[in-house]
């Protein structure tokens, strides 16, 4: 019998994250379901998982945590096995506002787990991955933002230029690791309907934005989370360091 593939997916309590976990899933994953506080949302997605006849973990870690994050990857290994697939998901903004108002721990809190998160997590993967250290191979789908292309001016441009991070750290690791059977590439969602607008001080901010949109409308998690699968997937074998803008022609 073939070995089941496992997939990491961070911040898969809530939104694009959740969507992605019950996906892989559903696809035949052993998934680990990673959060930060909101263990009941964790439990609700795990539930979902398990009920449909798939295996799961939840785990508990803030990426921004460099223990936390070998904590979870050392306990994939102990549940799960070795990780094949890590989507890197969890990351956070602030309530919305121009740069003169931004404190320097208001802007670290952000460029560090939206950067320093997503970095220790590909550090963890590949160390596993890479057919240089004795690893088979495997995929990182990294999710980043239409922010780092528009900029979120008057919003958050500390979230917006942690985006553009991830946008650099996609085209640097997928050329470092890709002669070692590892592909790193990267979705740009637009306007999703999550709680993370909420976050921001807007709950309807895709309301106000929409009509700026070509396709007039925001997008859902699954419409995210399928591309993510996508690139995870053999269907996307000779693509790496690419990006996927879905964002609805923005
Ligand atoms: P969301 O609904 O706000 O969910 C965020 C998830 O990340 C939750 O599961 C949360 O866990 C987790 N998380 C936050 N900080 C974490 C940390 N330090 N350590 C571990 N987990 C953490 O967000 P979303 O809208 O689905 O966003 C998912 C990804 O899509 C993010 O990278 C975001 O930047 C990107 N994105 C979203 C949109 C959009 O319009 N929604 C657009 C472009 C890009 P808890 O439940 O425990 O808090």
């Amino acid at each position: 019998m073939a070995t089941q593939k496992v997939a990491v997916i961070t911040g898969a309590s809530r939104g694009i994250g959740a969507v992605t976990a019950k996906l892989f899933a559903k696809q035949g994953y052993a998934v680990c379901i990673n959060y930060k506080s909101n263990k009941d949302a964790a439990e609700e997605v795990a539930r979902a998982i398990t009920s449909d006849g798939g295996k799961c973990i939840i785990v508990q870690a803030d990426v921004s945590c460099e223990k936390d994050v070998v904590n979870m990857f050392e306990s994939v290994d102990k549940a799960l096995g070795k990780v094949s697939v890590l989507v890197n998901n969890a990351a956070m903004l602030k309530t919305q506002s121009r740069l003169e108002n931004m404190t320097a721990a208001r802007i670290n809190e952000v460029l560090t787990t939206n950067i320093t998160g997503y970095f220790l997590c590909c550090r963890e993967a590949v160390k596993r991955m890479s057919t240089a250290d004795g690893g088979s191979g495997g995929v990182i789908v990294n999710v980043s933002s239409a922010a780092a292309r528009t900029g979120s001016p008057n919003e958050y441009i500390d979230y917006a230029a942690s985006k553009g991070a991830i946008d650099t750290l996609t085209k640097g690791l997928a050329l470092e690791v890709a002669a070692e059977g590892i592909r790193v590439n990267c979705v740009r969602p637009g306007l999703i309907y999550t709680d993370m607008h909420s976050d921001g001080g807007e709950p309807k901010r895709i309301e106000r934005l929409k009509n700026a949109i070509p396709m007039k409308r925001g997008g859902q998690p699954n419409e995210v989370a399928e591309a993510i699968y996508w690139l995870a997937s053999d269907k996307s074998s000779f693509a790496t360091g690419n990006f996927l803008d879905l964002a609805g022609g923005l």
